[in-house]
């Protein structure tokens, strides 16, 4: 049987037009990456293309190796010699041939964003820059703005306004000696030196338009320009190019992709023929109805109709939920009805806005044994913050009896140690280990009293130890999410954090507080200790991976994806969409978030559950609503479930910060004098929900505390 016959009309038309280019321009679920990888079978099985003619790009290596998979089914041996790859790969392939041609040796270092700041360093210190003044992450996203526009260094210089401005376009100039003088690349250069060879060198340019006939382009409205003008030079003049996008899925424009290039397309490549297709083979009615009423309200968009035959009448389920305590309770409830009633886990998935969401998802699902897996991110748990903040609460623990010397505590020394940095270095680091060996006791108890180091590391090692000793002082008096707080702004780490601008990781320490809070809610009785022996039951390996899961995902990473049960979770103002979005944004930002919104709601094939709770959020510092975008998906299409609990509302809000809700009073009012234990004396500012705010004396300022905890008593 042809491969052709397995698409219909039009998807037929599409994958077999052999003597021009093509662009596909469809919603989503329509077929295009299936036309494009039946056109591959077609072009070898078919026409007698040689695979290693055939190129495709995709958007994610998942996606990469789906297309791999799949062609292997159809081909056999022969997928192998296909050149699939995403963009980023292509170009390390191009420059591992050739970047000599340039000025690189072709075994050139790639350097992540750990190795960038390390060349930051020195230039800091150079320039007698404060790293504290000048942050480093913006220092980064300043400098690949610069290359991704392709300005140098000196047009940077030209163009500066500020001191600052000023100062960045030296630090990029000197950046770019160094990374020259160590012959390595960042991810920008990549792809900018592959364009660079490609442009420069004729002989590399037609080596490569020689050797391929057919490309294809998998998600081709998120392709930047950089990238655009790559895939033309790989196009050579006997070459047909394939492309196929969904303009409404355009979901990184953030990062230059513009959805002009698929729109202007057929003006650059002639001839071409452009199919659009409108059956979509993916989603039920309801599914497919509500996606599209949501997408229409983005103005900035092109109209276009999709209808699909799949029975199925199942409504979308709009589920509120109380707290982020009920919210993955009553996912993973569902995740088990539809297990029982066959669906497989690899056949469900959670999507979510931004990692953080995952945190309390994992911990039910993990709890009651539904096997997961996290795509394209780490689990909450095994997050180096997570990792950190958790290493100060061990070094903050009782000994136990079964560890009398407390050797467990050293992992934890040697995680923090140096993090946020307090000028410990590596040798002085071993040679403390080795007396630690020697002494036959901790690494916490040579730090107290170190025998064999130098002066200046004994000072250093000394201010670490008085640290934790305050922070062990301090751990009663607190309730155990305000001793994190404490433990965190003592140490420096928070603060390390906003100097780096690392919002993904204070977002996610956050959301370790509400961790707490919520384990603290549920076992009121819980101590630090207990807390961490839990915890360090996600971590632990026992909990490995089977093929069988269902997916965690964020919503960028499910591009293209499809499974049987989907679950949008958090969805709530806010988070999706974000506050940035809707603060800072404008229209445009919004109309971004309301693509990805698109794109969540178009992964379901039959069952989408969307969910969201009205509980405190910590990252948000406020009650939590709906996503404004529920307002956009028509009635029809939906069931609505799990009224907000109105009357239990406030005796709720209370125990959703994680405090006992038995009805205690608050022993001060707004404006009286009170002393903390920690904190010292300070005034009430507001009293709401039995959360104080309290401004306290420098250096603590204002905060915000558990009114009913014994730590706060009136002056
Ligand atoms: P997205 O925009 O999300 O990337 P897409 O347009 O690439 O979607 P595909 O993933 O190719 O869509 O197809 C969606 C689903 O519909 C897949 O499961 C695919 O196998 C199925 N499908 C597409 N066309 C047909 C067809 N003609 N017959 C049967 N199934 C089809
Ligand atoms: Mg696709």
């Amino acid at each position: 049987m042809s491969i052709l016959e397995t698409l219909n009309s039009k998807q037929r038309e599409a994958a077999s037009i052999t003597d021009s280019h093509v662009r596909i321009i469809a919603g989503a679920g329509s077929g295009k990456t299936r036309v494009l990888m039946a056109r591959i079978v077609y072009l070898v099985k078919e026409c007698g293309v040689f695979p290693n003619r055939i190129m495709a790009i995709t958007f994610t290596n998942k996606a990469t190796n789906e297309m791999k998979e799949r062609l292997m089914a159809q081909l056999g041996k022969e997928a192998l010699a296909v050149r699939i790859s995403t963009i980023h790969s292509l170009c390390v392939r191009i420059l591992r041939e050739d970047a000599d041609a340039i000025g690189y040796p072709r075994s050139f270092t790639i350097l992540d964003s750990d190795d960038q700041k390390q060349i930051l360093r020195p230039i800091y210190k150079a320039m007698d820059l404060d790293i504290k003044e000048l942050n480093m992450n913006k220092v980064l996203g300043m400098i690949s703005g610069y290359k991704s526009e392709d300005f140098s260094p000196v047009q940077a210089l030209e163009m500066a306004f500020t001191k600052e401005q000023e100062n960045i376009a030296h630090i990029y100039e000197k950046y770019e000696e160094k990374r020259k003088e160590m012959k390595a690349m960042d991810f920008d250069d990549l792809l900018r030196e592959a364009h660079h060879l490609l442009q420069k060198e004729e002989s590399v340019r037609t080596k490569w338009q020689n050797r391929l006939d057919y490309i294809h382009v998998d998600e081709f409205q998120d392709v930047d320009p950089v990238q655009y003008s790559i895939i033309r030079m790989l196009t050579g003049p006997h070459a047909f190019l394939c492309v196929v996008g969904d303009p409404d899925q355009t979901i990184y424009t953030w990062r230059g992709a513009s959805v002009d290039i698929i729109l202007r397309f057929d003006k650059d490549f002639q001839p071409c023929k452009s199919v659009i297709l409108d059956q979509n083979y993916r989603s039920t009615q309801p599914i497919l109805d509500a996606s599209n009423a949501l997408i229409q309200y983005n103005e900035d968009r092109i109209k276009k109709d999709l209808f699909t035959q799949i029975p199925g009448q199942d409504k979308i389920v709009l589920h509120t939920c109380v707290d982020d305590n009920e919210e993955p309770l009553y996912v993973a409830k569902k995740i088990q009805e539809e297990h029982r009633n066959g669906i497989d886990y690899k056949d469900m998935a959670i999507l979510y806005r931004s990692n953080f969401s995952s945190r309390s998802f994992e911990r039910v699902l993990r709890t009651v044994s539904i096997p997961y897996r996290i795509y394209g991110g780490i689990r909450f748990y095994e997050r180096q913050e997570i990792k950190d903040a958790l290493a100060y609460l061990k070094l903050c623990t009782k000994p136990e009896e079964s560890d009398p010397k407390q050797l467990s505590l050293d992992l934890a020394v040697l995680r923090v140690i140096n993090q946020p940095r307090r000028g410990i270095g590596q040798k002085s680091i071993e040679s403390l280990r080795e007396e630690a060996t020697m002494r036959g006791i901790n690494l916490y108890e040579v730090l107290k009293d170190p025998q064999q180091i130098s002066g200046a590391i004994i000072k250093k090692c000394a201010s670490f130890v008085s640290l934790i000793e305050d922070l062990r002082r301090q751990r009663e008096n607190l309730s155990l999410e305000d001793f994190l707080e404490y433990v965190l702004e003592q140490s420096g780490y928070k603060k390390m954090l906003q100097e780096e601008n690392e919002e993904e990781r204070l977002e996610n320490l956050k959301e370790l507080k509400s961790d707490i809070a919520q384990s603290l809610r549920e076992d009121p009785e819980m101590t630090l200790e207990s807390y961490l022996q839990e915890v360090s039951l996600f971590t632990s390996r026992a909990n490995e991976e089977s093929a069988n899961c269902v997916s965690l995902m964020t919503v960028h990473s499910a591009k293209g994806l499809e499974f049987d049960t989907v679950f949008v979770v958090n969805f709530n103002d806010g988070v999706f969409p974000s506050t940035r979005s809707m603060d800072e944004g404008g229209r445009k930002a919004l109309e971004e978030e309301r693509r990805l919104c698109y794109v969540a709601m178009t992964r379901a094939k039959r069952h989408l559950y969307i969910t969201w709770n009205t509980g405190y959020s910590y990252m948000l510092d406020k009650y939590k609503v709906q996503s404004r975008f529920i307002m956009e998906i028509p009635e029809k299409c939906t069931f609505q479930e799990g009224k907000e609990k109105e009357v239990k509302r406030e005796e709720h809000q209370v125990a959703s910060i994680g405090i006992p809700s038995k009805k205690s009073k608050v022993p001060f009012k707004v404006k009286d004098r009170v002393t903390h234990a920690v904190f010292g004396e300070g005034i009430v500012l507001k009293l709401e929900n039995n959360i104080a705010t309290i401004a306290f004396k420098h250096p603590y300022g204002i905060k915000k505390l558990n009114a009913l905890h014994p730590s706060i008593k009136k002056a």
